[in-house]
């Protein structure tokens, strides 16, 4: 299959990168700046690597528009921010936005004519537990994981009729550096408070993925991988 996951240099996404690899698909993904991890995982997995920031429609439809239809989008890149809802100010809540939200809408809208064309697809959109339940201290990465959410759901009404799929992923806390600003308390208490009693790894989500790929009667589904910490 022709696999399209954004977000691919490090963590979720470059495992993902890596275990699709494994199993012999054809893989691109894009990347924000990190030309060093990139290429270490492009060179890893044979993977093309594409520095193209999701937020930017243009850029995105030019870069996307080069490659052959995909079977599959993984809309995995995203961004985080830690603080209360008035520290965030403006520009960081306007970013998260773009990146978290509009990012997904403009791969999306650059696959889809190819996927539309065959009648077939998939897409995959990684939320997170704080989409479905809120997390304080994280309102606009809440409120743009729930946005993430309700997308999937409509997208899946309104393109399982033609033939593609769209599910979601929400994990739980999943050992990234997107985590290495959480304190080491608050990850013991996120631990604790994991019926599992251990924080999800990047693998544990490539699986996930790899799943939601080939799981042909799903769709509009919001997978919970969080260790039973939302149940
Ligand atoms: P990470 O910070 O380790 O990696 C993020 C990836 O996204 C990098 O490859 C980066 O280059 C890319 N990226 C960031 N902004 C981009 C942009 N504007 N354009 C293109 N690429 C961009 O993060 P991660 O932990 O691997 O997270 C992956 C996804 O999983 C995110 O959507 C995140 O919100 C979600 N998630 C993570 C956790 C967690 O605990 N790590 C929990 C729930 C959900």
């Amino acid at each position: 299959m022709n696999i399209l996951i954004t977000g691919g240099s490090r963590g979720i996404g470059a495992a993902a990168v890596k275990l699709f690899a494994q199993k012999g698909h054809r893989l691109w993904f894009l990347y924000e700046k990190d030309h060093e991890a990139a290429d270490a995982v492009a060179a890893e997995t044979g993977a093309v690597a594409i520095c193209c920031d999701v937020a930017d429609r243009d850029r995105v439809a030019a870069e996307l528009g080069k490659l052959p239809p995909m079977d599959v989008l993984i809309n995995n890149a995203g961004i985080a921010h830690y603080g209360l809802i008035s520290q965030i100010g403006k520009e960081h809540w306007d970013r998260m936005f773009a990146v978290n939200v509009h990012g997904m809408y403009h791969c999306i809208e650059a696959v889809l004519p190819g996927m539309l064309e065959k009648q077939s697809g998939c897409i995959i959109n990684v939320s997170s537990m704080w989409g479905q339940v809120g997390a304080s201290c994280e309102v606009c990465y809440s409120a743009c994981k729930g946005a993430v959410i309700a997308m999937t759901k409509a997208l899946a009404k309104e393109l399982g009729p033609s033939g593609i799929r769209v599910n979601c992923l929400a994990p739980g806390v999943v050992l990234t550096d997107m985590c290495k600003n959480i304190d080491p308390e608050t990850m013991d208490w996120l631990k604790e408070d994991t019926p599992l009693g251990r924080h999800g790894l990047p693998e544990d989500m490539a699986r996930a993925m790899v799943y939601l790929a080939e799981a042909d009667f799903l769709t509009g589904q919001v997978l919970p991988l969080n260790g039973g910490m939302v149940i």
